[in-house]
Parts: C-alpha cells; structure tokens; sequence
C-alpha cells in the first residue's frame, strides 16, 4: 500500500535523490504537498496589455526574433534576447548565457512563467521559465485533457517539468490520502475531499479546479494548526491552579487608592479580565498585547498584588537586567510603603518587591534567594537567572513574562512546569508583548492564549511627531537636529541618540538588516559617534553611552543616570528598545533607520514622549529617495498606531520571519496559508477545530497530524539546543 509516509524511493526511482536534495522531499507526501507556484489558465490567458511588473505570469506566447549578445566587458558572457507576441503586441524576455535558449526556433510555440520587471522603460521577463510546445502542436496534445497547466516552484536543478511528471507518478499510485478534516467540517465549509483536492491542485482541467483545491487544501493547513492549539488548551483546562481571588481590604486595594492617575479604560477592562482568571481553579494564559506606552505594566502590577493578597508570589520575568532593575525600581517607588513588608514604616498590607539577575553581588542574591524561599517577597523580579533551579519560591502563583518575543517557549514554560513539578498544580500566566500583532497572527503564532488587547494610551499623552531626515539629499537637515537637540536640553529634557551597531573592535551589526537591499555602506558605530558628537555638535552636553555588552554595573549606572537627568543625551544601541520608561526623555535621533524594521522603529520612539510633554523622533537615512527602505520609513512617520504599522511590517516580510523560530514546526507546514491575508480562513478554522476536538470521535488522520506538527516543533528544539 502507498500512502502519504511511503519513502519517496519507492515511487519515483531514480528522481528521488534529486528531489531530496532540491527540496528536502522524503515522503510521498512531502511530493504531493509541493504545490505549483501558479497555473497558466489556457481559457484565460495573460494578455500582454494587463502586465504589470512584480507580477508573476504564465502564458502561451510565440517567438518572433532571438538575439545573442555577447557582454562587452567578458566576450564568454552573454545575454539571449527572445522576443515574443501574443498576436498583438510583444514583449522581451531575456536569458543568460543559455546556449540552449539561443537555439530557440523562431516561429516557435513557448510556455513562459516568470517575474514581470522593468528593464530601460519597458517590461520585460528576466530568467523565465520557458518550454517549447512541440512545432504543429497544441497544448490540448501535450496528453493533458486540461485548459491549464500547472508551474512547480523548480530549484536544485530540477525543472518545473520534471517535479510534474514525479508528482503525478505519485498521485497515480496512492492508494489512500490523509483526510483530516471530519465530514461534517467538509460539509459546512462546502471543501472538496482531499483526493479530489490533490488531483485538482496537480491536474487541473479549469480554473475552478485549482481555486477549489487550494481553498480546500489552505484550510486543512489552518485546521491542523488550530487544532494543536484546541488541544494545548483543553489539556491546560484540565491543570490545577491554586484560585487567587484577592481580598476587599488588600495591597491591591490600597495601590489603587494611591495611584496618583486613574485607569483608562482598556487597562480597567483587561485587570478585570484578568482579576477573574486568576480566581479560577484552572491556570490563566493569558497574552497581553498593547501599544506601546498603553500602560501594561500597571496592568501586570495589579495581577501580582491580588495574588500577594490571597498569599502568593508572583514572578516577573524580563529579558535584559536593564528592564528587570528597572521594573523593580519602579515597582518599588509606585507601591511606596507597600513595598516595605516586614520593615519599620511599612504599611499592614505590605509586601517586599526583590531583583534576581545574573550579575548581582553574592550578598544581594543570597538575601533575594533567602527572601524568595520564605515567601517574604510577594514579587519578584528577574532575568534569566529566575529560571535556574536554585530558585526556590515558597507559593508561586503568578508568572508574568515581560516582552515574551525575548523569550523562547522553553523559557516561558519552565517556571511554571518547575512549580507544577512539585504538587502538581500549575501557576497562572501571563505574557505580554510590546509589538501588537495583528490578529490572525497572535491566533496561529499564540492559539493556545486567550488574547487581551489594550489600544489606547493614558489621556494626556502627547502625540509623537516623526519625521524622516534624508541626508543624502539634505545633508544639512542633520546639523538642525543637533541643533534642535541643544535645544531641548535648554528646556531641561533629555534625548536619545540611536545607532544600530556598537562598533568596537569585536562587535558585528547588532541588528539585522532587513532583506531588501544587499550592499550598502557601514552603518555609524556607537563608540565612533558618541565621540563625534562629543567633541562636535553636541559639545558641552552630558553624554553617555549604553549598549548591551557593556558590564552590567556600568549599564545600570548610565540607566539610572539618565533617568535621574544627570545625562543630557544617551548614545544607545537598541538595548533601550523595550520597555525602558524616562518620561522626562523627548526627543530621539536614530541613525540608519533604514537598518531596523517597522515594528522595531516604532518600539524604540515608544521611549520618547511618555511624560506630559511632546516627542520627537527623527529617522536619519543615507537611503535615496523611491527606495523600499525610504518607503518602510515614510509609513512610520505616517502612522502613529502599532497595529497598523505591525500589520504592514507583517507584509514586508516572509511568513517564516513572521511566525519566527519559535514556532518552525507551523512554519513548516505552511503552504498555501497566508498568516497576513487569510484572516477568514484561519478564524474558520480555529472555530471548526475547536468543535471537532470537543467531540468524541477525533479522525484519526487529524490525531496523525496533530502529533506530526508536535513533533516537528520539538524537534526543532532539540536541534537548536
Ligand atoms: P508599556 O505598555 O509600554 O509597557 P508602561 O507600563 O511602561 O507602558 O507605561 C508607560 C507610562 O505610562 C508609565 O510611566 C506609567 O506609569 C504611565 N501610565 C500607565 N497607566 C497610566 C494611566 N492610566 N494614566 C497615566 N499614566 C499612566
Ligand atoms: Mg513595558
């Protein structure tokens, strides 16, 4: 019997070695997955007129003239021009050094496909694929019955043509195909069951054929996916939680009474959301998202208290020692006497607020273990080094892990599966993430958390206005911003000054430069800068400099410098990305913007305009003008609102980037699914799963692919740990 496990070998002969290492196929199955790029539709062919460059076509065409011109510079290297007509109008496709392609008859038939581009004010198909129809032959004799050719992603030496007559030797000897989609589903959805879909997505004989397999087949991808998720979620409603309802007359109380700013209402709406959670008998996982600035960690602040007042601990998790001593600083200042538990002056209801981090002194730390063992400290802030064993919490009921993207799913598990480890009973969750995430996203990447969103921010918060600064046009724009930074620093606020590498002598670019160009010149380094600017246009200023290999004391020392306003400028690496809160900060400079994504830029002018004055951010470029990098750059001086800006990063992006390493094992099984543009499907999907999971009879085939993406996923972790 062969089904979708049978090794490729077997079915295909020699080719399988070739299609194993072009595309990494080992099963019949990897084959039949491997779906065409794109269909020429014979009853409906691309018209030369409607071309549009960046599209990507097929079409039948013929060849009325072929040109082989050798390059001037390297008399081996050539071009091979072969120009084509619809029967109305022509256009050029262009090979390089293909000796066969110079041979192309004139007069002859071509099935082309490829990429529309502009070359010298006309479009033109660079590297198409081309294949000649035999001469006196129609399509229709080709031994297809079908009005539509289907073209394979091709690579590894492998042409389209050859990945087809595999696939179809394939499809012509199974014998069952996986069905994970219960009939009902089918029904309700009006899917095409997956036999027929495999054959109509490989062998079509209409349009309609494909458009149908493929809206059958993209569901099945979006309903195994969720159905992972269905499944993580009824195995955590059956954990245990230790139910933390709070008290009336608690700390949580009484922090409210003394906030000096009273709640918006997202935050109102989401602490209540949460409140309740955490007074069930089943572990909260929850994933706050909000924009930045909206105010989370009050948010978060409010969890911990009503934990501490039905007697438990809370963690909270960040992922630099910057942020944790920062979070536990302020925590501290806005619980005041709150925070003095057990000490002289502390209020009744008083709790104690203790930092765990890696480069702490032996004395601090011991006082911390000591503190969190007994369960004096009510919360407890940390990096990484939470997650050691050593730590010993005396009733940890609450995790909340800061910026959760900084953290990988091991992490974020490993403090709760430690505590459930020793009475079997799971603390609540909670992660937040400071980039908003567009929806269909946060429900394939985070399915199995409930979702609360804040949007808004604090009343009172000034606009931050952003403006693009292109010196390779106005090189004297720069000289204004320094200008305008002295300033600010007259009117008694702060700035910061961006770069995008360290650039000392060890270091590489701290951060990846987005895809979408390959050469350009070195970014300004941070050493490199801070001192131009401290013996030029920022003469006379208080500077300092921060960036993530710097020695954790001297960090924490230039961190709470600055938010002391003993520095008037900080020259930073994107160390200062997340979470870091100066109010009194309003204007930031960032040097080759061009180098951060979307979502990242916007995280970073987050850091400015947080207290009751205006913000500045000005994003600096050498990029020329009409370039991809000027465009991001112009959409985030445009937009003001992350979820729009996520969304549009979101497009600028692959899905594999999208969904990131931590979820490699979805990654890999998404083909036709679209996380930016099939939002309808995927919440299709998810509600069908839900439902198909909750009954009793589970499809066996479904059970196979629930655990074939588990797997995967794990997999992936071994490999990378
Ligand atoms: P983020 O959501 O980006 O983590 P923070 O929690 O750091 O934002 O909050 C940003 C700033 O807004 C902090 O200084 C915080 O004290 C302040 N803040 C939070 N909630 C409110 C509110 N309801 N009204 C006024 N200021 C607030
Ligand atoms: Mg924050």
């Amino acid at each position: 019997m062969v089904d979708f496990e049978t090794r490729l070998s077997s079915v295909v002969g020699d080719s399988a070695k070739k299609l194993q290492k072009a595309f990494g196929h080992r099963t019949v199955g990897d084959l039949i997955r491997h779906y065409p790029r794109r269909y020429v539709d014979l009853e409906h062919p691309d018209s030369f007129d409607d071309l549009e460059p960046g599209q990507t076509v097929a079409f039948v065409a013929t060849v009325v003239d072929v040109k082989k011109l050798p390059f001037r510079n390297n008399r081996r290297k050539f071009r091979v021009v072969v120009t084509l007509t619809d029967g109305r109008a022509t256009m050029e496709a262009v090979f390089f050094n293909q000796y066969a392609v110079a041979k192309t008859p004139v007069g002859s038939q071509q099935l082309l496909s490829g990429e529309v581009s502009v070359y010298q004010g006309r479009l033109q198909l660079a590297s198409p694929h081309m294949r000649e129809l035999p001469p006196g032959k129609t399509l229709a004799d080709l031994g297809r019955g079908g009005a539509a050719i289907p073209i394979y992603p091709a690579g590894g030496g492998l042409t389209t043509w050859e990945v087809e007559r595999a696939v179809h030797l394939a499809l012509d000897v199974v014998d069952v195909f996986p069905e994970p989609i219960p009939d009902a589903v089918r029904r309700e959805h009006g899917l095409l069951d997956a036999a027929t879909a495999y054959e109509y997505v490989h062998r079509p004989r209409r349009r309609a054929d494909w458009v149908e397999a493929r809206r059958r087949l993209r569901f099945e991808e979006a309903f195994e996916i969720q159905a992972v998720f269905a499944r993580r979620r009824s195995d955590t409603a059956q954990r245990r939680a230790v139910p933390r309802p709070g008290r009336e007359d608690g700390i949580r109380s009484a922090f409210v009474e003394r906030l000096p700013f009273s709640l918006t209402e997202g935050q109102s709406r989401v602490a209540a959301e949460i409140s309740a959670d955490l007074a069930d008998t089943r572990p909260m996982h929850r994933l706050l998202q909000g924009e930045v600035g909206s105010g989370k960690t009050i948010v978060a602040l409010l969890a911990m208290l009503q934990v501490v007042d039905s007697g438990g601990q809370a963690a909270l998790l960040a992922p630099t020692e910057v942020l944790a001593t920062q979070h536990q600083r302020s925590i501290e200042r806005m619980l005041g006497d709150l925070a003095k538990g057990g000490m002289l002056g502390g209020a009744d209801e008083a709790t104690r607020v203790r930092l765990l981090t890696g480069s702490m002194s032996a004395k601090s730390r011991r006082q911390s273990l000591l503190d969190i063992a007994s369960g004096e400290a009510g919360i407890v802030v940390g990096t990484h080094a939470l997650l050691e064993e050593t730590v010993q919490f005396a009733d940890l009921g609450l995790v909340v892990i800061d910026e959760q993207h900084r953290f990988g799913v091991e992490q974020r598990a490993a403090l709760s599966d430690r505590a459930a480890a020793v009475d079997g009973v799971h603390p609540h969750v909670l992660v937040m993430t400071a980039t908003p995430i567009p929806r269909t996203i946060a429900m394939t990447v985070f399915g199995d958390l409930e979702v609360s969103t804040l949007r808004e921010l604090p009343a009172g918060r000034q606009a931050i206005q952003t403006n693009v600064v292109p010196v390779a046009e106005h090189p004297t724009w720069l000289d204004r911003a320094w200008q305008r930074v002295h300033e600010e620093v007259e009117k008694g606020r702060q700035v910061y000054v961006v770069v995008s590498r360290i650039g000392d002598a060890e270091s590489d670019d701290d951060v990846e430069p987005p895809a979408d160009e390959e050469e350009r010149r070195p970014a300004v380094g941070l050493v490199e800068m801070a001192e131009a600017l401290g013996e030029g246009p920022l003469a006379g200023l208080r500077l300092g400099r921060l960036h993530g290999r710097m020695p954790p004391e001297e960090k924490d020392a230039v961190m709470s410098a600055f938010a002391a306003g003993d520095l008037d400028v900080l020259v930073a690496t994107t160390v200062v990305e997340v979470g870091v809160d100066v109010p009194n900060a309003t204007m930031m400079i960032i040097m080759d913007a061009d180098r951060f994504g979307v979502s990242q830029l916007h995280q970073l002018r987050g850091r400015v305009g947080r207290g009751s004055h205006p913000g500045l951010c000005l994003l600096v470029t050498g990029s020329p003008a009409g370039t991809p990098a000027r465009q991001r750059l112009a959409a985030v001086a445009a937009s003001a609102d992350g979820f729009e800006l996520s969304r549009l990063d979101v497009e600028l992006r692959r899905e594999g980037d999208v969904l990131g390493v931590r979820q490699s094992g979805v990654r890999s099984s998404l083909r036709l699914l679209s996380v930016v543009r099939d939002e309808d499907v995927i919440a299709a999907a998810r509600e069908a799963a839900t439902a198909a999971l909750a009954s009793d009879d589970v499809p066996a085939d479904l059970e196979a692919s629930i655990r074939r993406l588990e797997e995967s996923e794990r997999a992936e972790y071994l490999e990378r740990a």
